[in-house]
């Protein structure tokens, strides 16, 4: 499975529909401070579920929508589009292309779409749960998580890698083996 494509539309400084594409390999972003590099990934975060807010560094749920500038009007709702290949199979559905849909209104209404068709958000979860890219995991690393990983004592290093790699899991398992 890999993220082929994304589209932002009335997404932070995004006002404009905006489509990336990622070709295979390594893509890096590049640009002045302040040009949107995090606002991008922050987007991910938010259609892969995330709710909290501080996350995607704002106060409110609104805050991800264009607000305005001075030569432009804010936008009435924020919209995200990722474009996965599934054509491996890592996601339970019978699509090689899988387009996942967040949009959120001023008004609050929001909206999750799996291929176009409505769904809870509780969906997105469960498609991408044990993917290894879902909400949690490891797949997006913010700023600050670089610096918490960098400073961390080498206990607590080996406990971040251990969730990485997906044996945190099976450590819990052989806890619980244990004591039976
Ligand atoms: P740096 O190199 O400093 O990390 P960056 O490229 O990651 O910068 P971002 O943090 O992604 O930059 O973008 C910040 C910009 O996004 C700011 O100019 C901010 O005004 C703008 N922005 C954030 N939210 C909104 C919004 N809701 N509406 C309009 N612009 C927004
Ligand atoms: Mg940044």
């Amino acid at each position: 499975m890999r993220l082929v494509k994304m589209e932002l539309r009335g997404f932070k400084s995004f006002a404009d529909k905006t489509t990336l594409v990622f070709d295979k390999g390594i893509t890096a972003i590049v640009g002045p401070n302040g040009s949107g590099k995090s606002n991008i990934s922050d987007a991910v975060r938010w259609v892969m579920g995330e709710q909290n807010v501080r996350q995607l560094r704002g106060q409110k749920a609104e805050d991800v929508i264009f607000a305005g500038t001075e030569r432009r009007r804010p936008q009435g709702a924020a919209e995200v589009s990722l474009y996965f290949d599934n054509s491996d199979g890592t996601l339970d559905v019978d699509f090689a292309e899988v387009v996942v849909t967040r949009r959120l209104f001023r008004s609050g209404d929001s909206e999750y779409y799996i291929n176009k068709r409505p769904c809870r958000m509780k969906d997105i979860h469960m498609l991408f749960a044990d993917t290894g890219i879902g909400q949690d995991s490891m797949a997006v690393i913010g700023q600050n998580r670089v610096d918490r990983i960098l400073n961390s004592k080498p206990e607590d290093r080996r406990i971040i890698f251990e969730e990485a790699a997906g044996i945190s899991r099976y450590k819990g398992r052989k806890q619980e083996g244990l004591r039976k």
